[in-house]
């Protein structure tokens, strides 16, 4: 078995943004397709660690932006690399409307989204599955949409263009970098368990940038 051939798959990237209160959230995903035309829905995986995931278990409404190739990489830094628990993700964001269901959605970077209502869930280990009716849908822009394949090509920095003085991993999955002279801990001495805080794949993921 050759894992390398997940990496043939194709993926969008999108903002998955849920409501809950007064609390807005959103995080990174590249795991949403149609699944039927009649009704319209929209299946996505989304990791149970996610803030977002347990916003929309709750509320059971999400929005979907689809990303087109002007996003850059602070997109992707803002609402996939660090956690709706202990930050407020939207702080300084002016990409943002709100939907009729009242939750945000991503304007400017985005070129389309739909607003969701969850009819099911699946517990698949370290992801909830939804299912989901599309209740509206909006086209917000004539850009492509980002994909996987362009978002390593194009938009994730390059390692050599980085400028850290300590040693860094970087995890060849998404992209998120490890830095030793910031967390005083040599990547070879972090326990053979740990993995990556955003895409939690394992230690073998990652290499020296
Ligand atoms: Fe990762």
């Amino acid at each position: 078995m050759n894992e390398k051939a997940f990496f043939s798959l194709s993926y969008g990237l999108f903002v998955l943004t849920a409501k809950l209160g007064d609390t807005d959230n959103g995080c990174i995903i590249n795991t949403a397709i149609q699944t039927t035309v009649t009704p319209n829905t929209i299946t996505m995986a989304v990791n149970k660690d996610n803030y977002t995931a347990e916003l929309i278990q709750k509320s059971g409404k999400f929005n979907l932006s689809v990303l087109s190739e002007d996003a850059d990489f602070s997109v992707f830094q803002r609402f996939g690399f660090q956690s709706g628990r202990n930050c407020k993700k939207f702080d300084g964001f002016a990409h943002t409307a709100r939907a009729k269901n009242g939750i945000l959605y991503i304007t400017k970077v985005a070129n389309a989204y739909f607003s969701c209502t969850v009819k099911e869930t699946i517990d698949l280990g370290t992801h909830l599955l939804f299912v989901s009716v599309v209740d509206d849908c909006e086209v917000l822009g004539d850009g492509r949409s980002m994909t996987y394949a362009y978002y390593f090509a194009n938009v994730k920095p390059k390692p050599q263009q980085q400028t850290h003085t300590g040693k860094v991993w970087v995890c060849k999955i998404c992209g998120y970098t490890y830095d030793e002279s910031a967390t005083g801990t040599k990547f070879e001495d972090l326990p053979p368990d740990w993995v990556c805080p955003i895409c939690k794949h394992p230690k073998s993921d990652f290499e020296p940038a």
